[in-house]
């Protein structure tokens, strides 16, 4: 086998198969190395896995509604080992088209772990492998040390793979992949208790997305234990038992660790080569995704710059449309949407009112209400809509949505504010009628104006 290559990729998930395609298609001869499955955490164990799991859930509350639009009839029990099978069946039908694209673009695929063994060379399965470009794309794993005893718990890796709903979980954990379970799980129809530090979950959110997310939880019969330090957990015949700092000990069947993820540097020959390293373990790297040592490239979460799939796959093509194809683009990290899929789900794009406020004067737009599907079946959750203007210059700088559809919706509106809408053109845009979304076209007077506090 040849073993001289242009280019030399460390992990075959979301980023690293972008950017090793791209490369590949402006003629690089391009070598992926896999330690696990093709496809990465996104596909594997991650974003796909877990909608699928979250669509398995939507369907209690579906019947439910149901049941108030005329139905009669409609009941089930969900079986987790048939839904567990047909998940696995599709992420072997995804990592198949992976495996394809690869092959397509002609990327030659090795599979095992890699490790840097030089400058220019990397080791796998005692084969050495030489290129003058290596780009580290690793991604990140679950870490299990915030409080003692976390190894004994779940993390989203085993949790995608259960083939028996737990009767009771604590959820561990207030971000993103915390609440989304706490909230899937629930609506599978285990007891979930939901357990972090802050007084919300979600930091880094607009505050009141976050204030109404956690009403909306409590209302679907999520335990939310906030505001206590958490001490350790210990695993007994019982299950499992929190320990917090106020003496308080909360109790489940099973655990599931969700306090965070680290980045996947360990045993990569990085540092023997002069690889910075930042103290979380991430790739220290610039704004072309250049590590401190030429040739050596890191893209996705492994620099946990903004740890999302779309990131690290354009962060991947933008290495390899500069590097192979002389182009010059860099990825803007600060315009970025996301979405968290509780039920009902989140998205957001932009500032937050406190980082608007912290910029200049800021004029704010809400709307509440019951949405029509809801308010029909008797059901009480609202949809909540916030736009977050630039008080001097009518820029739309934020866009927040919790309620049904929210990261589809927000999805659109990203384009708006790539394209630098303001309240103006948001005003001027003719709603389609009846929709949620319309709102956003529809909110007249701001809620509020507040001075900010002008910038240094
Ligand atoms: P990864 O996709 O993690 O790929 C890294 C690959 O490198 C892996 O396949 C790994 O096996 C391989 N590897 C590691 N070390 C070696 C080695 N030494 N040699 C060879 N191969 C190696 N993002 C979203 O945008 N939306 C979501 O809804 C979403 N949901 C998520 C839900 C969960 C539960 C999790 C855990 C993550 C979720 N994410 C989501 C985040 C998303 O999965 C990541 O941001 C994305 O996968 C990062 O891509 P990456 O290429 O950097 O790394």
């Amino acid at each position: 086998m040849n073993t001289t290559f242009d280019l030399i990729t460390l992990g075959a998930g979301s980023g690293g198969v972008a950017a090793s395609r791209r490369a590949a298609a402006h003629g690089a001869r391009v070598l992926i190395a896999e330690d696990s499955r093709v496809g990465g955490t996104c596909v594997i164990r991650g974003c796909v896995p877990k909608k699928l799991m979250m669509y398995a859930a939507g369907f209690s509350h579906a019947l439910e509604e149901a049941r108030g639009f005329g139905w009669t009839g409609v009941s089930g029990r969900f079986e987790m080992a048939r839904w567990a099978d047909a998940k696995a069946a599709e992420i072997d039908r995804l990592e198949g088209l992976y495996r394809t694209m690869l092959d397509t673009a002609g990327v030659t695929l090795a599979m095992g772990r890699a490790r840097l063994s030089g400058p220019g060379e990397v080791e796998i399965n005692g084969q050495r492998y030489q290129a003058p470009r290596i780009l580290i794309a690793t991604g990140g794993a679950p870490a299990r040390d915030a409080i003692p005893g976390l190894e004994h718990a779940m993390t989203s890796n085993e949790v995608l793979d259960m083939r028996e709903l737990p009767a009771s979980v604590l959820v561990i954990g207030g971000g993103y992949i915390a609440v989304e379970f706490a909230s899937i799980l629930a609506g599978l129809g285990s007891r979930v208790t939901l357990a972090f530090r802050a007084e919300l979950p979600l930091r880094g959110f607009d505050v009141d997305l976050r204030a109404r997310l956690a009403a909306s939880l409590t209302e679907r019969g999520i335990e939310l234990a906030s505001g206590v330090d958490l001490s350790s957990l210990e695993q007994d015949v019982e299950g499992f038992r929190l320990l917090r700092a106020d003496g308080s000990t909360l109790r489940a069947k099973a655990a599931l660790n969700a306090t965070g993820r680290h980045p996947n540097t360990a045993g990569l020959g990085l540092e023997d080569l002069g690889v910075t390293l930042a103290s979380d373990g991430s790739v220290v790297v610039d704004a072309d995704s250049r590590s401190t040592v030429p040739g050596i490239w890191a893209i996705g979460d492994v620099t946990n710059r903004v740890n999302l799939t779309p990131v690290a796959i354009a962060e991947g093509r933008a290495f390899a449309d500069n590097e192979f194809a002389g182009q010059r683009l860099r990825v803007d990290h600060r315009t970025v949407a996301s979405a968290v899929f509780t039920d009902p789900p989140m998205a957001t794009i932009g500032l937050t009112e406190l980082q608007a406020c912290a910029q200049g004067p800021v004029a704010v737009f809400e709307s509440e209400f019951r949405p029509m599907k809801t308010a029909f079946a008797g059901g009480t959750s609202r949809t909540y809509m916030k736009l977050v203007v630039d008080g001097l210059n009518d820029r739309v700088l934020g866009v927040h949505m919790l309620g049904t559809d929210a990261p589809e919706i927000v999805q659109s509106l990203a384009v708006a504010l790539s394209c630098g809408a303001t309240k103006r053109d948001f005003d001027r845009t003719i709603a389609v009628h009846p929709t949620a979304a319309e709102e956003f076209v529809l909110m007249r007077e701001p809620v509020r104006r507040t001075a900010g506090v002008a910038p240094a």
